[in-house]
């Protein structure tokens, strides 16, 4: 009778149950929600639903020094590889 039911009185069905990832630990949905929902609603849950919709704007300074990163990097890879092929060419000769 335990198992038909959650502590709260809705339907223990695969549909209505959540399995963690870990495969072991398992939730009801309709529980699940609601406590979502109250976490949603304390100061620290509304911090966390803050901090995923943030989006954050690439500043145009910032927007160069990462093309400058790129550029740098880009560079290095060209001169590693030249530096390859006259070592080569040195072999061959
Ligand atoms: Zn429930």
């Amino acid at each position: 009778m335990a198992e038909d039911t959650c502590p709260r009185g809705h339907a223990r069905t695969p549909k209505n149950t959540y399995i963690y990832p870990d495969g072991i630990k398992h939730q009801c949905r309709p529980c699940k929600a609601a406590a979502t929902l109250r976490y949603r609603s304390t100061p620290k849950g509304r911090a966390a639903v803050k901090r995923a919709n943030h989006t954050y704007e690439i500043s145009l300074g910032g927007f160069l020094r990462i093309r400058t990163y790129y550029l740098r990097t880009a560079r290095e890879a060209v001169l590693r590889q030249l530096a390859d092929l006259a070592e080569e060419e040195a072999c061959l000769m």
